[in-house]
């Protein structure tokens, strides 16, 4: 490494270190208030998700301006599952602009469940993106010459959202793919009603590749960050989707995300997230941060137990929620930036 990049690199580590005390401490007490719950069940309808150990949990948040903090296992890799639909349905913008991809997909929430076999019965759309037929009609819209380079382009898009090469995780991926028939039906049902094109099952295989993605906590925070931050990931200064997108991805990650729980946690904690099932969650304060959490025991609804406390735990804490009307957000700044209010 150079003289002058080390110089670059010990001023940065140094800012941050500075900077970082009362938030790690904050995320410290989060850790240790919620590190016994033991409510939840682990996923196990995807058997290789049923190996998951119960006890894990990571939290992590990355700033709009690329600071990192972590507690717990936060470089635990597990597969992002259903996290992974708000950005491919940027791709899916990106490859055929708004109205493109509203003909085949909807942004309504439904009361259903994520894997339900049903279509809007007037447009014959799936609901929203964030449901597993929409993820799947999405996926379909991934433009390539041939499957690999649509898998390619996919996971290079996650590559520019997380900074580094992301990996499919194969026996996750052989899991869903040969227990995959509920996805498959709609697949088929979506088909009959020219929601997907006659290569379906190419893009059905494209989904289950997606939601395989081995990522960490901090990924999912350095992910949302990228949102945070108008679609640049704040450390690599790379571009992961069209700025014009950003506000789409984020309203549907709002109003959907959260399987049958996303009004309730609109409405409690109001911060854009998306969770899956292999226990992880990211969620995204627009122009501040991003959250990852990790913690496969999920509760009814799908939602990681430990991952729903901490995000409406730190919302409360620092008047995170998009309709709180102090959003100056002055007691996160002070934990992040101290040396400002000296
Ligand atoms: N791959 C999972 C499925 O299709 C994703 C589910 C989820 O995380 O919601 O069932």
């Amino acid at each position: 490494m150079s003289e002058e990049k080390k110089d670059e690199l010990d001023l940065l580590v140094g800012r941050m270190r500075s900077a970082a005390a009362p938030l790690r401490g904050t995320l410290n007490r989060l850790y240790e208030q919620f590190r016994d719950v033991r409510d939840g069940k682990v996923a196990d309808y995807i058997p290789e998700l049923a190996k998951a150990n119960p006890d894990w949990f990571g939290i992590s948040m990355v700033t709009a301006q690329g600071q990192a903090f972590d507690v717990g296992d936060a470089s635990v890799k597990f597969s992002i599952q259903s996290a992974s639909k708000p950005f491919v349905f940027g791709l899916a913008l990106e490859d055929h602009g708004l109205e493109g991809v509203m003909n085949k997909v909807g942004v309504e929430p439904t009361g259903e469940a994520f894997n339900a076999i049903v279509l809007d019965e007037v447009s014959n759309r799936p609901f929203n993106p964030m449901v597993n037929a929409g993820a799947i009609a999405t996926a379909d819209l991934v433009k390539g010459a041939d499957y690999p380079e649509r898998v390619g382009r996919m996971l290079d898009m996650f590559a520019r959202y997380v900074g580094h090469e992301v990996f499919v995780d194969t026996k996750v991926f052989m899991s869903e793919r040969v227990t995959g028939h509920r996805n498959r039906a709609i697949g088929h049902l979506m088909r009959n009603f020219g929601m997907v094109g006659e290569n379906f099952e190419e893009s059905l295989e494209l989904y289950f590749q997606q939601c395989s993605i081995l990522v960490t906590c901090r990924d999912l925070a350095m992910i949302g960050a990228t949102l945070a931050n108008g679609g640049i990931n704040p450390v690599t200064g790379v571009r992961a989707i069209d700025a014009q997108y950003v506000k789409y991805l984020l309203s549907v990650m709002l109003s959907c995300g959260m399987y049958d729980y996303a009004g309730e946690w609109a409405f409690r904690v109001g911060i854009p997230a998306k969770s899956g099932v292999g226990g992880g969650i990211v969620a995204v304060v627009p122009g501040k941060l991003g959250i990852g959490v990790f913690s496969p025991c999920l509760d009814l609804k799908g939602n990681s137990v430990r991952g729903v406390k901490v995000c409406s735990e730190l919302s409360h804490m620092f008047g995170l929620h998009a309709f709180e009307l102090d959003r100056n957000h002055q007691s996160l700044d002070e934990q992040l930036l101290p040396q400002r209010s000296r």
